[in-house]
């Protein structure tokens, strides 16, 4: 692993930190949309739109109650010192699981925050006061590495989550969360 130990984390949510495929499309399918036509990573409200279903219509038919953390990575979570979330996620659903969850990340930006267009890490680095040397960002799509890219930091790919895996996307990635521990120093 040739990444320095960065200060704090930025992870995306939806197939990072939980395993939400089946969840993120089950209003999909609800609302008349073919299976075939469903992509993850994007803003919720754009996709939405792409669709040709309202928002509203989807976050009514988004069950929060369903989705549950990848293996690992509750364990993760309570072991990093400073971590947050990036998500292009509706804040209605993804705040309801963060707090199902228990999780209380340092900072957490959703959709709204981003003005409903794809997610971006300034607003997230700005109120963590960290410069981009400082943060890793782990996501699962080409958005989250984009959104690594744009602001110039390190990115892991979450290689937990089996589209990922199966994906073997160039970079580095992480076949585990433990993976990410070891990355931080937290078992010296
Ligand atoms: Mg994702």
């Amino acid at each position: 692993m040739d990444l320095p130990a960065p200060k704090v984390v930025v992870f995306d949510l939806d197939g990072t930190l939980i395993d939400s495929d089946d969840a993120l499309v089950a209003p999909f399918l609800q609302l008349g949309v073919d299976r075939s036509e469903i992509t993850f990573g994007h803003a919720v409200a754009e996709e939405c739109d792409r669709l040709g279903i309202s928002l509203e219509d989807y976050v009514g038919a988004y069950d929060t109650g369903v989705v549950q953390a990848f293996d690992g990575v509750a364990a993760l979570l309570d072991a990093v010192p400073r971590w947050a979330v990036c998500s292009n996620k509706h804040p209605a659903p993804g705040r309801a699981e963060l707090a199902r969850l228990g999780w209380e990340p340092e900072v957490a930006l959703f959709a709204d925050d981003f003005g409903w267009a794809h997610k971006s890490l300034s607003p997230v680095l700005e109120r963590l006061g960290v410069g981009p040397a400082e943060v890793l960002m782990v996501g699962d799509s080409l958005g989250d590495l984009q959104c690594a890219q744009e602001v110039g930091c390190d990115y892991a790919w979450a290689g937990w989550n089996p589209r990922v895996a199966a994906s073997r996307p160039e970079g580095t990635v992480l076949d585990a969360p433990s993976v990410l521990l070891w990355l931080l120093g937290i078992f010296d």
